[in-house]
């Protein structure tokens, strides 16, 4: 199938070579010259712009930093420029006003699209194990479907436009509560002289339990490995959190949800990124609370 790909960075290089190493025509554009070369030397065929890589596909991947971006892409070079028919699949993680609007738009244009952002980060882009939650019609998920396996491990179809980004925030802002709480907890802990491994033993297996203490425990040497283990090196990094918390939040007044715990968790991520650690994995939020 012939695929153009959008944003060839730190996730889309490697989602761009497991579609050209699935056997598909990957026609990749980005700003960057170093992505472009990297791309080449992964099989894709590269352009000099977006425009360009979009003609004759039957496909659009894009992988870019957010919504404007996303939005001059598509609305700029993209819609017109593919064939009619063509099905559009903007993996980036954006807000959910964005995403239905150009999800809007490519529909008007005649097109069919997908918000489809993902959950895991760049291990996962480059082993083809993300998993990928989808907003968008019936009709453009069937086409889109087949494109994400070869790049994903799951791929879910959560409702409308706008879903898949609804599914991500949503869940990010859960992430955050829950790594700040499990935080809190081991470090109080440990204050009332508990060991935080036993501490690990015993509510990794009581009503604790969470994706945050059993799969990424955030105190190095306790639980399992994780990148506290790393140096809270790797990993998602602090930077990224911040971002889907403020998309969290801006969701959230939209809708007009009580979001308390995710505002707390928006603010104190925010100090710790002000703090000199948007380059540190977020479970290092613990190295606030000694
Ligand atoms: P990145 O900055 O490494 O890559 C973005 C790429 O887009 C860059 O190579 C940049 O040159 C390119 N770009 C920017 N504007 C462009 C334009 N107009 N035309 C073509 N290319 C353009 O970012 P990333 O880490 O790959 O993240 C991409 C998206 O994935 C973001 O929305 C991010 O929130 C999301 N995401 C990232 C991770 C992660 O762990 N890095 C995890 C989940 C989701």
């Amino acid at each position: 199938m012939k695929i153009a790909f959008i944003g060839l960075g730190n996730m889309g290089g490697g989602m761009a070579a497991n579609l050209a190493k699935a056997g598909h025509d990957v026609r990749a554009f980005d700003l960057s010259d170093a992505a472009i070369s990297a791309a080449k030397e992964a099989g894709c065929t590269t352009f000099g712009s977006a425009r360009e890589a979009c003609e004759d596909v039957e496909a659009v991947v894009s992988m870019l930093p957010n919504g404007g971006i996303v939005k001059s892409v598509y609305e700029g070079e993209v819609i017109g420029t593919a064939p009619a028919g063509a099905v559009f699949l903007d993996c980036s993680t954006i807000d959910v006003a964005t995403a239905r609007e150009v999800i809007g738009a490519a529909e008007s244009a005649g097109y069919d699209m997908v918000d489809a952002p993902v959950s895991g980060g760049i291990a996962a882009a480059n082993g083809g194990t993300l998993t990928f939650m989808v907003g968008g019609r019936e009709e453009a998920f069937a086409k889109a479907e087949p494109i994400l396996q070869a790049m994903g491990k799951a791929v879910i179809h959560a409702g409308d436009a706008g879903a898949g980004q609804t599914a991500k925030i949503c869940n990010n802002m859960l992430l955050a509560i829950t790594m700040i709480g499990t935080a809190e907890a081991m470090k109080m802990a440990e204050k009332l002289g508990l060991d935080p491994q036993k501490f690990y033993e015993i509510s990794s297996q009581s009503s604790g339990y969470s994706w945050s203490l059993n799969a990424y425990t955030p105190l190095p040497g306790v639980g399992v490995e994780s990148p506290a283990d790393n140096g809270y090196k790797g990993g998602f990094a602090t930077g990224l959190m911040v971002k889907d918390l403020r998309l969290a939040m801006e969701a959230a007044d939209s809708a007009n949800a009580a979001v308390p715990l995710g505002a707390r968790a928006a603010s104190l991520y925010e100090d710790f990124m002000g703090a000199g650690n948007e380059g540190f994995d977020f479970s290092a939020i613990i190295k606030t609370y000694s």
